[in-house]
């Protein structure tokens, strides 16, 4: 028997649907418009398709979209100012700068100048500081995304030992303190883990966010776990252009677990509407609003 397939997608519209009523009740109950700055530096182009995706989305949902787009040799100090000039603007209410910025530029001083409260992305130290207490009004998108279809497709994971492959600030770090937070038992791996095969084989849970095509082998697979798969990775395909493939070797994963998500059409799929729900979030929480529950 295959795997069930893990539908990003269908979770992500479902998703979208209670975000666009919560906007509408926002905008009649209390006349006001979430805000979502982007902010764009050079014209690296996946990056300008993952903030056009961004903007598309915010627009559909009634949102307010400001975008900021500078050029690849913006200084440092003007970059920071304009990320201060959006903090100080009370319509916006999230801001994501989209990474990674042009090599001259230093990330950790520029994510510095963002107001946690309009960082829609947590990425900056106060945002893993709340998540790590327990305590985070905004977390993480892509690792929010993977513990909504956790929650659809597994249910209650309590006990469940959760193998959270990457210790990226962006991915690894915050699914493993989302899987920790609703109770599973969360051993991390990362490159210098010994033995990976052994610990994924334990794992009723695998969440791999690596950043290498296929690296995770079928037969690393416990039979029945299930796998979420955070990576895209773009690799040749065999008709000349490019595909995009997951951290797992999907065809020989499915064939012994419980549950996958493919790539595209999985994790991916969560980002950017979890992107969305945290603009939601971050409105009412600087209005003294009540906070949506989703
Ligand atoms: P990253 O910052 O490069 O982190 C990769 C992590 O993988 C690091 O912790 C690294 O360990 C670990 N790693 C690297 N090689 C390894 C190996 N041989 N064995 C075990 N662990 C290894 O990447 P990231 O930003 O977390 O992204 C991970 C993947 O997710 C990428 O494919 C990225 O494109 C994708 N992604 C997807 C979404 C989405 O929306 N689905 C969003 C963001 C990222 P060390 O810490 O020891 O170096």
């Amino acid at each position: 028997m295959t795997a069930t397939v893990i539908d990003g997608k269908a979770s992500a519209a479902r998703l979208r649907e209670a975000i666009a009523a919560q906007t509408a009740r926002l905008k009649s109950d209390h006349g006001l418009v979430p805000g979502l700055a982007t902010v764009l530096v050079g014209n690296d182009p996946a990056s300008e398709v993952y903030v056009r995706n961004k903007r598309k989305t915010a627009e559909a949902l009634g949102f307010k979209s400001v975008h900021v787009e500078l050029t690849a040799d913006t200084s440092q100090d003007d970059l920071i100012a304009r990320v201060r000039q959006l903090g100080a603007d009370k319509s916006v209410h999230g801001i994501l700068v989209q990474l990674p910025l042009p090599k001259h530029l230093d990330e950790t001083a520029v994510l510095d100048a963002l107001d946690p409260a309009k960082d829609v992305d947590a990425l900056t130290p106060v945002n893993a500081g709340l998540l790590l207490s327990g305590r985070a009004i905004l977390k993480s998108c892509t690792p929010a995304g993977v513990m909504l279809l956790l929650k659809e497709y597994v249910g209650d994971i309590a006990g469940k030992e959760a193998l959270v492959i990457g210790r990226s600030p962006l991915c690894g770090k915050p699914a493993a303190q989302g899987v920790l937070a609703a109770n599973a038992t969360v051993p991390m791996a990362h490159s210098r883990s010994k033995d990976l095969p052994a610990l994924a084989r334990r794992a009723d849970i695998l969440v791999a966010a690596i950043g290498k095509p296929e690296f995770v082998k079928g037969d690393w697979i416990k039979p029945g776990a299930t796998v979420i798969d955070v990576g895209i990775n773009r690799v040749p395909a065999a008709d000349g252009k490019t595909k995009l493939v997951g951290d797992v070797d999907y065809e020989a994963a499915k064939q012994i677990a419980g549950a996958i998500t493919p790539v595209p059409g999985g994790v991916g799929a969560m980002t950017i509407i979890c992107l969305m729900q945290n603009t939601l979030i971050a409105a009412c929480a600087q209005n003294g609003l009540l906070l949506p529950q989703f």
